[in-house]
C-alpha cells in the first residue's frame, strides 16, 4: 500500500452478541492484527462486563462510536457465517415473527459452522514470575503457550484446582470462547493390508472353517475397500489382529440423494395449459421482475415439469433456484426429478444429514457449485447469493410453518419475501391451493396459472359418501363390502384417518351434530376431567350435555377412532390378509417409511391403515380403494382452517386410488354428509369449496380478512398460567393506541383480544397451558398489539418469571 494514502481502514465493527436477550449490535474496536480478519459475518470474542468474554457475530462497521468501545478479542469463525442479505433477511424474520435477530440468525446458520465453544484460558496479566512458587510459574508458562483448563488439571493432578483457582484469584488468567471446528466429514473402512494372491490363498483354507471371515475377505478382493459400518466388531478386530485387514478413515463420500430415487421419464411434448403457464412464467425471469404464480393443477397434470423448465431457465441465465417440498420423504418423485433433471448441481437438504453434511451442502450452496436446492421449511435460509427462482411445491401444507421452535416462522411468507428481494419470480404449486392463497389470486395479487386436466388422461377416482349416521361400528357396511370386492379383484387398499385426534369433541351418532361455538365457529373441545365443553379461542365454556340439542338423541359421545383400533378391526374381518399400520408411533424408526413403500410396491401388504403419512406423495399403482374412516375427526379440530384441512386431505387421499390404468373407488365415512368441504371433495370441486368457506372466514372474520397472533402463556401451576395469561390480555386490551384509533377513525374493537382460555391441549408436559388471540385487520397492528403487551408484562427480549413460559406465534397454522 501507497504510504500518501489515507488509512482507509474501519475502526469499529458492530458486533451482535450471541446471548438473545441484547438485540441491538454494539461498536467494537478491530485491533490492528485482526483487520483483514474481521469480516462480515464473523464470529468474534468480545469482552462483556468486568470479566467476561464472549462470542458474537460481526453485522457492520462504522468509523466512530458513540460509546467508548472496547477491542474485538479474537475471531472465532474465520469463515463468514452470512452475508449483509442474510443479515437483513433475518431481521425482517425478527420483525416478522416477533423473536430476536439472534434466534432469527440460528436458522441461517448451520450449526455445525460455529462447532462447540471450548472455554479457553488466557493470560491477562503478566505476572512477577519471580515470587510464585514453583508449580505456578510452570502453570503460567504452560497458559502462555495455550494450555486448556483440562490440560493443567491434567500436569497438576490433586493440586490442578487449586492452581486455576489461584491463576483466577490473581487475576492472571481468564477464560474466553474459543471455536472449535468440526473436521471434514470421514468413515472408517476395511483394506486388504496384504497383496490379493495370498487373501485369495487365505480365503480357500477359510472358506469351510470359517465362513464368516472368508467371505469378509472376498468381499474386499472384489471391491477394494468395504464402509466398517455394519461388520461385525469381532469379524474385523479378529482380521486385523491376523495382519490380513487394515482399519482407515477417508473422507465420506457425499451422497447429495439416496439412491433409491429413480428417474421418471418426463413427457415430451408439454399442454397447451403447461405451454401458457411456462410462458408467463418466462417473460418474469427474462424481466427479472418479482412475481408470484399460484400454479393450481390437480395431482398428474405436469406441475413438476413447469417447475423444472422454469428451473432450467433460471439456471441458463446464470441463476440459483430454491425448490422447497413439505417434506423430502414424502415427496420422493419430485425430488427425484431434479436430481435426474439437474444432477451433480442440485443440493437435497435431507432432514437426515448428518452435521458436517449439512455444512458440506451449505458451502456448496454459499459457493455456487450447487445451484438448485431442494429441501423443506429450513432451506428457505439456505446461503444463495445469486437467487432467481423460488418453488414452493404442495404450497398448502402446514409444515411449512414451524411450530415447534422459535422463530415460528412460515417458510412460504419467508420465500416470498426472498423472491420479492432477489427481484425473482416465486411458483407457488398446489392441487388444493390455501385458501389465503386462492383469495390473494383472486384479488389479483397473484398470477393463477391453471392446469385443469390429468396428462395421461386417468379418469379421476368415484367417490362415495358413506352416512355413518345410519350404519354402526368403525367399518361401514358399504366400506367392508367394497373392500371385499376390491381385495378380491387383487387391488390393495388405504383406510384413512384424517389424523390422530388430539383435541376430544362430542358427537351425535343420530345427526352427526358437533357442538360449536357460535361466535368463533369452531367446535368445542371437550374436556374428559370435568366434563365442560370449551371453545378454546373465546374461553366460553359450558357443562357437556348428555343429549343432542339439534335432534335430542343420548348417542352423544366423545368421538375418535385410533389407527390401532381400526387395524383390528380389520384383521377381525379378514384374518388371512397381511395388514399394515403407518402412523407417527410405528414410523418414528430409521428407514421404516422406505420399507413400507417397498412392501407396498412389491404387494406384500394387502390393506395398509395409516394418517396422513400414507396420503402423501406415494405413487402406488396396486390401490384401487381409498377408504377415509372418519372425515369427522379432521372436520371437528377446534381451529379456523378444520374445513380447509379437511377439505385437503380427502383430495390427497383420493388422489392415491386408482392410479394405475384402471379408476379407483374412494369412500368417505361421515357423520355430516352435507358439508360443504365434504361435498366438495366427493365432486372434485376446489371452487366450490372455496366460495363456501371464503364466505365463512368473513362473516367470522379469520384470515385472509384478518391476522392472528396467537400467545400461549404456559406455568407450571395452574393458578400461575391463569394469573399470567390474564395480565397478558390485560395489556392487549388495554387501548393504548387510542388516540391514534381516533385520529384515524378506526374502531378500537381493533386489534381485537380473543380469551384467555385454556389451550385445548391444556396439560402438557406438565405445564398448564392458556392461550390468548390477539386479531387486527391489519397485520401490522396484531404484531404490534403483541409486542406492546409483551414488553409491558414481561420485557423484550422476553423475560418471563421462573415457572412461566409464553410462546408467540404470528400466522398460527396449528391452533392447538
Ligand atoms: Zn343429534
Ligand atoms: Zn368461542
Amino acid at each position: 500500500m501507497s504510504a500518501n494514502l489515507p488509512d482507509l481502514a474501519v475502526r469499529y465493527a458492530l458486533v451482535l452478541l450471541e446471548a438473545p436477550n441484547s438485540p441491538l449490535p454494539l461498536p467494537y474496536e478491530i485491533p490492528e492484527h485482526l483487520q483483514e480478519a474481521v469480516q462480515f459475518g464473523v464470529r468474534v470474542a468480545v469482552p462483556l462486563g468486568r470479566r467476561r468474554v464472549v462470542p458474537g457475530f460481526v453485522v457492520g462497521f462504522c468509523d466512530r462510536s458513540p460509546v467508548p468501545a472496547r477491542t474485538i478479542r479474537s475471531v472465532l469463525t474465520p469463515e463468514p457465517l452470512f452475508d449483509e442479505a442474510m443479515w437483513s433477511l433475518a431481521q425482517w424474520v425478527a420483525d416478522r415473527y416477533l423473536c430476536t435477530p439472534q434466534e432469527a440468525l440460528r436458522c441461517a446458520i448451520p450449526p455445525a459452522a460455529l462447532g462447540r465453544l471450548r472455554r479457553r484460558i488466557r493470560l491477562q496479566a503478566e505476572p512477577l514470575l519471580a515470587v510464585l512458587d514453583d508449580d505456578l510459574r510452570r502453570a503460567v508458562e504452560l497458559v502462555r503457550r495455550g494450555a486448556s483448563e483440562g490440560a493443567l488439571r491434567r500436569a497438576f493432578r490433586a493440586r490442578g484446582e487449586e492452581i486455576l483457582r489461584a491463576l483466577r484469584e490473581a487475576g492472571w488468567v481468564r477464560h474466553e470462547p474459543d471455536a472449535h471446528l468440526p473436521e471434514a466429514p470421514t468413515e472408517r473402512v476395511l483394506r486388504l493390508a496384504v497383496p490379493p494372491e495370498q487373501a485369495q490363498e487365505v480365503v480357500e483354507r477359510w472358506r469351510r472353517r470359517a465362513p464368516r471371515r472368508a467371505g469378509l475377505l472376498e468381499r474386499l478382493l472384489r471391491s477394494g475397500e468395504v464402509p466398517r459400518t455394519g461388520v461385525r466388531a469381532d469379524l474385523v478386530r479378529d482380521l486385523v489382529r491376523a495382519g490380513l485387514v487394515v482399519e482407515e478413515r477417508r473422507p465420506l463420500h457425499r451422497d447429495p440423494f439416496p439412491r433409491t430415487y429413480q428417474e421418471v421419464a418426463a413427457p415430451v411434448t408439454l399442454t397447451p395449459e403447461q405451454e401458457t403457464a411456462l410462458g408467463a412464467i418466462r417473460e418474469a425471469l427474462r424481466g427479472r421482475r418479482h412475481a408470484v404464480f399460484l400454479i393450481f393443477g390437480v395431482t398428474g397434470s405436469g406441475k413438476t415439469e413447469v417447475y423444472l423448465q422454469a428451473a432450467e431457465e433460471a439456471i441458463r441465465s446464470g441463476r440459483q433456484v430454491l425448490v422447497l417440498v413439505p417434506e423430502i420423504s414424502l415427496t420422493p418423485q419430485t425430488v427425484a426429478r431434479f436430481a435426474a433433471r439437474f444432477g451433480e448441481r442440485v443440493a437435497v437438504l435431507h432432514s437426515r444429514l448428518g452435521a458436517v453434511e449439512r455444512l458440506d451442502a451449505w458451502r456448496r450452496i454459499r459457493d455456487g457449485t450447487c445451484t438448485v436446492v431442494i429441501g423443506p421449511r429450513s432451506a428457505v435460509f439456505a446461503p444463495l447469493r445469486n437467487l432467481g427462482l423460488v418453488v414452493v411445491d404442495e404450497e398448502h401444507e402446514a409444515s411449512y410453518k414451524q411450530e415447534e421452535q422459535v422463530p415460528r416462522y412460515d417458510a412460504r411468507e419467508v420465500a416470498l419475501e426472498r423472491a420479492r428481494r432477489a427481484a425473482s419470480p416465486i411458483l407457488l404449486g398446489s392441487a388444493t391451493p390455501s385458501v389465503e392463497s386462492y383469495w390473494k389470486a383472486q384479488e389479483g395479487t397473484y398470477h393463477l396459472l391453471t392446469l385443469p386436466r390429468r396428462i395421461q388422461d386417468r379418469p379421476l377416482p368415484t367417490v362415495r359418501v358413506v352416512d355413518m349416521r345410519t350404519e354402526q361400528g368403525v367399518l361401514s357396511v358399504t366400506l367392508l363390502r367394497a373392500m371385499r370386492a376390491h381385495l378380491e379383484a387383487g387391488d390393495q387398499v388405504l383406510l384413512y384417518l384424517n389424523r390422530r385426534g388430539y383435541a376430544a369433541f362430542l358427537l351425535c351418532r343420530d345427526c352427526g351434530e358437533v357442538p360449536r361455538c357460535r361466535r368463533c365457529d369452531v367446535a368445542f373441545t371437550y374436556h374428559l376431567h370435568s366434563r365442560t365443553l370449551r371453545c378454546h379461542y373465546c374461553g366460553r365454556a359450558l357443562r357437556a350435555p348428555s343429549r343432542c340439542s339439534r335432534c335430542g338423541g343420548v348417542r352423544f359421545r366423545p368421538f375418535g377412532p385410533g389407527t390401532q383400533r381400526v387395524e383390528e378391526e380389520v384383521r377381525a374381518h379378514f384374518p388371512d390378509l397381511t395388514v399394515a399400520r403407518a402412523d407417527r408411533d410405528t414410523m418414528q424408526r430409521r428407514g421404516a417409511h422406505e420399507r413400507l413403500i417397498a412392501d407396498l410396491q412389491a404387494g406384500r401388504i394387502r390393506v395398509l391403515v395409516g394418517t396422513q403419512i400414507i396420503a402423501k406423495g406415494l405413487d402406488l399403482p396396486g390401490v384401487g380403494l381409498v377408504g377415509v374412516v372418519a372425515a369427522d375427526v379432521a372436520l371437528s379440530l377446534p381451529d379456523f382452517r378444520a374445513a380447509e384441512r379437511t377439505f385437503q386431505q380427502l383430495t390427497q387421499a383420493a388422489g392415491r386410488a386408482g392410479r394405475g390404468d384402471r379408476p379407483g373407488e374412494v369412500l368417505i365415512q361421515t357423520y355430516r354428509p352435507d358439508h360443504p368441504a365434504i361435498r366438495a371433495a366427493a365432486h372434485h370441486d376446489y371452487l366450490a369449496f372455496f366460495e363456501a368457506e371464503i364466505a365463512s372466514r368473513q362473516v367470522h372474520r379469520y384470515p385472509p380478512y384478518t391476522s392472528l397472533v396467537s400467545v400461549i402463556v404456559a406455568g407450571r401451576t395452574p393458578l400461575g398460567a391463569e394469573r399470567a395469561a390474564c395480565a397478558f390480555a390485560e395489556a392487549a386490551t388495554r387501548t393504548t393506541t387510542a388516540a391514534d384509533d381516533l385520529a384515524s377513525g378506526r374502531s378500537t374493537e381493533d386489534p381485537e383480544v380473543l380469551g384467555p382460555s385454556p389451550a385445548p391441549l391444556h396439560r402438557l408436559r406438565g405445564w398448564y397451558r392458556w392461550q390468548v388471540v390477539v386479531r387486527s385487520v391489519e397485520p401490522d397492528r396484531a404484531r404490534e398489539r403483541v409486542r406492546e403487551a409483551l414488553r409491558a408484562c414481561w420485557g423484550l427480549p422476553l423475560r418471563p418469571p421462573r415457572g412461566v413460559r409464553v410462546v408467540v406465534d404470528v400466522d398460527p397454522v396449528e391452533m392447538l
